[in-house]
């Protein structure tokens, strides 16, 4: 397999190549393994939750998942939340506040027979009543500080529906804990305005209300998402900013208001949010295609300079750029907002929070363009399960650095290859960990949102793809992928064959290595350069010298020579390469635009490899007259090699064996068989065994394998590693052969029995 990516100039050329897999493939590493890891600074990604947990706001992992869940998160469909929560006696102080809530679940029922629902709650909340239809009262069991349980009224059949309607209150507690990472936060402004606000993700919507997710420290199943009423009562003069539209503000006795938001997209629990505190609002104008949307801003009173304002409305162009990198906004029909928050960055559905951690503001473009991606990548598109969390935050980490490239006065495609290339944390420290988040990492959200893994490495690895794929393809398919999951959920799996459709072949090479492996390849690399009749070639020695605790990576490879860009399929540590070049090569760079999340060894020493054909007489399916043929062939190496000739041979479809004797047999090139006599008129193939060829400088075994032996093109041979038969098919025109006379059968029998028994005596004599 090869590949040829886009390239502007018009100058790629490609290089053959054999794809093997070599996964399992053993090395030995030329240099000696570095152990050390550095654990310096390490840039943080934009955004917030990875920030956050970056600035240690995040407690301690957490307990593991219970299984109080009776059902399967597949039994049932919520259809649609009504929240309707009111919020007392905020208290910045002690960071709490008094929650009283009601929530109604449109749910329904997956199973043939459910007569059970499980919902999330935090124990902390005291729950007032429960009914099914608003009517009947049901029974809520509490089985863990996380989960309640609901005996319903009656079974409920398959695609049946009905509502349940939790009311529930109390205290909320500081944020400590899980809580810390998630919940209903009450903190202050700068100016001590108190302000709550909510922050939910990846399994923290039920410390703050009755909701169906996936437990903590679980995978979840977030392909369930519902529509969304939220009406959010609070004492005057607070204001609220949550998701979708302000449907309503009802003032209420008591210095009270109501502040009614609704939203007909469906949304995943912990992307619903709402903030209350004393905001400065407006509300700026993305136009599109179809009509216009309102970008609405809730900005704390202190922080609202024209400054501030300018950096947040830049997510209108962003909107106009990502749109047309991504396909439209995915919530066109209703707005973007962006409110301030005691958090750095989270892309709450239609809604994000932003708010200062650190020496950051929660005004940086970089954090802005990451949560507004997050629109499409997390909200629309959401990872199905939090092991895939990678396809919500590496998709939205890229889309950082595309913004930096693409937006108006852009930096261009070097503006986005700076990025990446400080997101290719140097070696060893980062290495650890998979960018897909197994079971057993879930109990942390540390580990989730690692940005090494879940945000640098896995950016990298669209990076990857986008070069892989070019431009064109890698695009096309992420608008692919958006179309094929928009407000669904997707997996790794899912993403992958989005990507294999536009790549024309499997990816499994690649996926399973740089999602799911750990490590990246560090590269050992070398050129030299030889004239073989005329013609140069570039001779490339490849070798992978990571720690041998991770794999070898399988990577197409830019290689480029005096300015034309050459693709080397690296599959195999070691590995080499004879590139045919039109002249004397000069310069040979490797990778030289770092489109691979790897290492060079800035200081290139070549290791010969083995010996390949580079040309033979007759060559791979020519044609020609007895009379052209001749009785000598050669076959030319790109080295000196020591053959052993009876691991040659030559044979008619229809003559059968044809014998010939070997010139020379020790440091030769070319190779020279001299025939006794003319060929006859027939189809032949020239078989040379890897065995008996062996280069001089190297030591290694033929690199033999021709991939079409009719076709001239499959030559330099081999896929890079010793081994591999040459086969090279040519035909001589003519009559052919009267197989059906006597004489021609006698013949041609005496000639099988002649080289049955040369060949016979030979294999006897090496023994
Ligand atoms: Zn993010």
């Amino acid at each position: 397999m090869y590949l040829s990516p886009a390239c502007a100039s018009g100058r790629v050329l490609v290089v053959f190549i054999v794809s093997v897999w070599a996964l399992g493939r053993t090395t030995e590493p030329v240099h000696a393994q570095v152990s050390a890891r550095s654990v310096g600074a390490t840039p943080v990604p934009s955004c917030g939750m990875a920030r956050s947990l970056a600035e240690g706001h995040w407690a301690q992992p957490l307990a593991p998942p219970d299984t109080a869940y009776l059902e399967a998160l597949a039994d049932t469909d919520v259809l649609h939340y009504s929240l309707d929560v009111e919020v007392s006696n905020l208290d910045h102080i002690d960071n709490t506040c008094l929650l009283v809530g009601r929530n109604t679940m449109t749910i329904q029922s997956k199973s043939v027979a459910l007569d059970e629902f499980s919902f999330r709650l935090c124990d902390i909340y005291s729950i007032a009543g429960a009914h099914v239809n608003e009517t009947i009262p049901v029974a809520v069991t509490t089985t863990s500080e996380t989960t309640r349980v609901v005996t319903l009224d009656r079974t409920y059949a398959l695609d049946e529906s009905f509502t349940l309607t939790i009311e529930y209150s109390g205290n909320t507690i500081p944020a400590i804990g899980p809580f810390w990472s998630g919940g209903l936060q009450v903190d202050a402004q700068p100016d001590d305005t108190p302000v709550a606000a909510t922050r939910s993700q990846p399994y923290f919507a039920y410390s703050w209300w009755p909701v169906k997710e996936g437990d903590v420290a679980a995978p979840g199943d977030n392909s369930d998402k519902a529509t969304l009423e939220i009406s959010v009562t609070v004492p005057d003069p607070l204001i609220v900013a949550s998701n979708g539209l302000l449907q309503s503000v009802d003032a209420l006795p008591g210095d009270r208001t109501a502040y009614r938001w609704a939203s007909n997209y469906a949304v995943i629990p912990s992307l619903v949010c709402f903030a209350a505190t004393e905001f400065n609002t407006w509300t700026a104008t993305y136009t599109h295609p179809g009509g216009s949307m309102p970008v609405e801003f809730f900005i704390y009173p202190a922080w609202d300079t024209a400054e501030n304002r300018a950096a947040w409305e830049k997510s209108v162009i962003m909107l106009d750029t990502f749109a047309g990198m991504f396909g439209e906004y995915p919530f066109v029909d209703e707005k973007y907002g962006i409110y301030n928050f005691p958090w750095y960055g989270l892309e709450h559905q239609t809604m994000t929070g932003q708010g200062p951690i650190g020496d950051y503001t929660g005004f940086e473009e970089s954090l802005s363009a990451h949560e507004l991606a997050h629109q499409w990548w997390g909200d629309s598109v959401t990872c199905k399960t939090w092991n895939h969390i990678w396809l919500n935050e590496s998709f939205a980490t890229y889309a950082d650095a595309l913004w930096e490239e693409f937006k108006p006065g852009g930096g261009g495609l070097p503006a986005l290859q700076a990025i990446m290339r400080d997101r290719k944390i140097p070696p060893f420290y980062p290495l650890d960990g998979s960018v897909y988040v197994y079971d057993e990492e879930l109990g942390n959200p540390t580990d989730i949102f690692d940005p090494n893994t879940t945000y640098y490495k896995g950016s990298w690895i669209l990076h990857m793809l986008r070069h892989m794929l070019g431009d064109g393809d890698f695009f096309d398919a992420l608008r692919a992928y958006r179309a094929a999951f928009e407000f669904q959920a997707a997996t790794t799996e899912d993403f992958q064959a989005v990507c294999e459709s536009f790549y024309g072949g499997e990816l499994d090479w690649f996926f399973q290595q740089w999602v799911y492996e750990e490590g990246s390849p560090i590269y050992d690399w070398g050129w030299d350069s030889v004239e073989v009749n005329g013609r140069h070639y570039v001779l490339l020695s490849i070798d992978q010298v990571q720690d041998e605790s991770f794999v070898r990576f399988t990577m197409p490879i830019d290689v480029v020579v005096d300015g034309d860009t050459y693709v080397a399929f690296n599959d195999a540590a070691p590995q080499h390469f004879v590139i045919p070049v039109p002249s004397a090569p000069v310069s040979v760079e490797f990778d030289p635009d770092e489109w691979i999340h790897g290492f060079v060894n800035p200081d290139p020493v070549y290791h010969p490899g083995p010996p390949k054909i580079v040309e033979t007489f007759p060559a791979p399916g020519e044609a020609l007259s007895a009379e052209a043929v001749g009785t000598v062939f050669t076959i030319t190496f790109h080295t000196t090699v020591d053959v052993d000739g009876a691991d040659i041979s030559l044979s008619g479809v229809e003559t059968g064996p044809v014998s010939f004797v070997i010139a020379a047999d020790t440091d030769v090139n070319p190779l020279v068989l001299n025939l006794s006599e003319p060929l006859a008129p027939d189809a032949y193939t020239l078989t040379i065994g890897a065995n008996g060829v062996v280069a001089v400088n190297s030591g290694l075994a033929l690199d033999g394998e021709i991939g079409n032996p009719n076709a001239p093109a499959s030559l330099p041979s081999g896929d890079g590693v010793p081994g591999g038969d040459a086969l090279i098919a040519f035909t001589v025109l003519g009559d052919p052969v009267p197989t059906t006379s006597v004489w021609g059968l006698v013949a041609l029998m005496l000639l099988i029995l002649v080289a049955g028994t040369v060949l016979a005596t030979r294999r006897f004599q090496r023994q």
